[in-house]
C-alpha cells in the first residue's frame, strides 16, 4: 500500500477519535452523538472549527478552552492520538480495504467502550448494537465468515453469561454483551484467545491494583477495558499467537 494510504488512514483516525470523545462524554447520560454542536463543558461557548480539530488545537490552546481559559482533559488529544495510530496499524496490517475498514471500526468501538466503562462502570446498550451491527455489516461477507462470526458471538456471550451465573453476579451484563459483539469481529478461534487474555490481563493488572491501593476486591475494577485491550491484540496476533501455541502443544 502505498503512504498517503496511511496518510489517509491517519486523518481517518484522529477525526474518529473526535467523534468517539463525543460519544464518550454524552452516550453514559443518554444524550445525542450528533446534536448539539460541541460546546465548552464548564463555560458552555459553541466551539468553532479551529477549536476542533484533532490534537492540534489542543496543542495550540496549550490545553485550555480559548474562551474561558478552563483546562480541558487529555482524554481528548489521547484518544484521537490512540485512534490515528490504530488506524494506521489496521492499514498496515491487513492491507485490504474489508480488513483494515473493518479493523478500524471494531478499535473505534473498543476504545469508546474502554473509556466510558473506565469512567462509569457501564457498558451502555447503544454502543453495544452499534458494535454487533457493525460487526455483521463488515464481515459477514462469505458463508464460512457468517458461520464462523455467529460461533465467536455465542461463544463470547456464553462463556462470559456461565461466568456470571457460577460467580453470581462477578460478571456484568455488559461485559457479556461486549463479548458477544467482539466475537463476531474476530471469530470463534481469536474469540477464545481474547477470554484468555482478558482473564489474564485483569486477573494480573487486577491483583497489581488491589495491592499497590490496598483497596478491597469488592470495590468493582471494570472488566471491558482488560477484554478490549484483549480483543486488540486478538484481533492482530491471534493467528500467530494460537500457531505459537498448537505448535508447543504438537
Ligand atoms: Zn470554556
Amino acid at each position: 500500500m502505498m503512504y498517503y494510504i496511511y496518510l489517509l488512514f491517519f486523518v481517518l483516525g484522529l477525526c474518529t477519535g473526535s467523534f468517539l470523545n463525543v460519544c464518550i462524554c454524552r452516550m453514559p447520560g443518554g444524550s445525542s452523538v450528533v446534536a448539539p454542536p460541541s460546546s465548552c463543558p464548564h463555560c458552555n461557548t459553541r466551539l468553532g472549527a479551529c477549536d476542533l480539530i484533532p490534537v492540534l488545537s489542543y496543542i495550540f490552546l496549550g490545553g485550555k478552552c480559548r474562551y474561558c481559559g478552563s483546562r480541558v482533559s487529555l482524554q481528548y488529544p489521547v484518544i484521537e492520538m490512540l485512534a490515528g495510530m490504530f488506524f494506521v496499524l489496521a492499514a498496515w496490517h491487513f492491507g485490504s480495504t474489508q480488513g483494515a475498514l473493518s479493523a478500524s471500526v471494531f478499535i473505534s468501538f473498543l476504545l469508546a467502550v474502554s473509556v466510558i466503562d473506565l469512567y462509569h462502570h457501564i457498558i451502555p446498550d447503544k454502543i453495544v448494537v452499534f458494535g454487533m451491527v457493525s460487526g455483521i455489516l463488515l464481515n459477514f461477507y462469505s458463508i464460512p465468515a457468517v458461520l464462523n462470526g455467529i460461533l465467536g458471538f455465542l461463544i463470547g456471550g456464553g462463556i462470559l453469561f456461565l461466568v456470571a451465573l457460577v460467580s453470581r453476579g462477578g460478571m456484568g451484563g455488559g461485559d457479556i454483551k461486549l463479548a458477544a459483539a467482539a466475537g463476531i469481529y474476530l471469530g470463534w478461534q481469536n474469540t477464545l484467545l481474547m477470554l484468555f487474555l482478558g482473564f489474564l490481563l485483569g486477573s494480573v493488572i487486577g491483583l497489581t491494583i488491589v495491592l499497590l491501593q490496598r483497596k478491597t476486591i469488592k470495590e468493582k475494577i471494570p472488566f471491558g477495558p482488560f477484554l478490549s485491550a484483549a480483543a486488540v491484540i486478538s484481533l492482530f496476533w491471534g493467528n500467530i499467537l494460537i500457531e505459537w501455541y498448537l505448535a508447543l502443544l504438537m
